[in-house]
């Protein structure tokens, strides 16, 4: 009997099979990290591509049914089975990844292979073919969204083939797509947390003007809060240490602690409920000062009239690093 609330969906095509480990381009030398190996179909065909083969599974009957299997063959000393739920393992070091998952931790999961070190070659995971297409999603596409912009900053994603629910027993309500997930290699020198703050603001209304989002007085008193606080903390360092260099600094990916966090919440329904204000009833001079400085960032790169829908990787990019040049922080 299978767990529905653990996602077992067995992959019962064996040309399925073979077409995913086919795509997948694995050499004789690989270490192959599978997650949710279930029965173990997928696993036999990457046994006999790859290396070794390490396996994490989350359901104890499946880990001994997997072990009965492959015991006493030739396979038994190249698979590795770890037993866990792969969102609170320590992945080992692997070449590459092949995997039938349980859709509900496909965003976690995404995130945590992301931020993986060292970066593998590839990812070749089969996916609910909603979440798939919002990977895969390019600027103007109708599922371009946060998690688009957030997986195709670390990875270059690509779809590679069409999975029809039958394909699996039992069969689940929702077809699926598998998608390749190449880890960017130099790693992009963003800082995670500032990258996903900045999103989050510009996708609010994904289909909004910038300069009207960036009007909206929760944006602008978050903003102003953080320009603050850095602009007091610099001048307490100039007075003690003489270092004007705080804030702006982009640590390294991977150490940090953002991609759980990043990952539970992919932002596939962007539209996020905020009070709409058009600022003209500001008073304060201070509140309409910080205003224009957010503005005029906006002007400076021509980004007013700018939408998030149709913003490629590189307009992100730039935007952020006017924002920052300005000292406008979003972490
Ligand atoms: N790979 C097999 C196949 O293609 O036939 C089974 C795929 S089935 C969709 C997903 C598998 O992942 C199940 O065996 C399930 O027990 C396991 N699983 C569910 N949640 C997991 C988790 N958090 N960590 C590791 N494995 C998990």
């Amino acid at each position: 009997s299978f767990h529905k609330s653990k996602g077992q969906h067995i992959l019962k095509n064996p040309l399925l099979v073979e077409s995913i480990v086919q795509k997948a381009g694995i050499k004789s030398t690989d270490v192959i990290l599978e997650i949710g190996p279930g029965t173990g179909n997928l696993t036999k065909k990457l046994l006999e591509a790859g290396k070794m083969v390490i396996a994490v599974e989350l359901d104890s009957r499946m880990v001994l049914e997997l072990q009965r299997r492959f015991q006493s063959t030739p396979y038994s000393n190249r698979l590795k089975v770890i037993q866990g739920d792969v969102l609170k393992t320590d992945l080992p070091y692997f070449d590459i990844c092949v995997a039938n998952i349980p859709y509900q931790i496909s965003s976690p999961l995404t995130f945590k292979l992301l931020f993986h070190q060292p970066a593998f070659r590839c990812a070749i995971i089969m996916f609910q073919k909603e979440f798939a297409m919002r990977l895969v999603a390019q600027p103007g596409d109708k599922l371009y969204c946060r998690l688009s912009v957030n997986t195709q900053l670390h990875a270059r994603v690509s779809h590679l083939l069409k999975v029809g629910k039958n394909n699996f027993r039992p069969p689940p309500k929702v077809d699926s797509s598998v998608v390749r997930i190449e880890p960017r290699k130099p790693r992009p020198q963003v800082n995670p947390v500032e990258w996903d703050g900045f999103l989050r603001i510009c996708f609010i209304r994904k289909n909004k003007t910038l300069s009207s989002i960036f009007r909206l007085k929760n944006v602008l008193s978050m903003l102003e809060k953080n320009y603050r606080t850095l602009q007091a903390l610099q001048s307490s360092q100039n007075s003690s240490l003489g270092n004007t260099d705080i804030g702006t600094d982009t640590p390294s990916l991977g150490d940090s602690n953002g991609d759980q966090s990043m990952g539970m919440d992919d932002g596939s329904d962007d539209e996020m409920d905020v009070e709409d204000d058009d600022g003209d009833s500001d008073v304060e001079g201070e509140v309409s000062e910080f205003k224009d400085k957010v503005l005029a960032v906006l002007r400076e790169g021509q980004f007013e009239e700018k939408r998030a829908s149709k913003l490629t990787q590189q307009e992100f990019l730039y935007l952020l690093s006017l924002f920052n040049k300005a000292g406008i922080h979003f972490s």
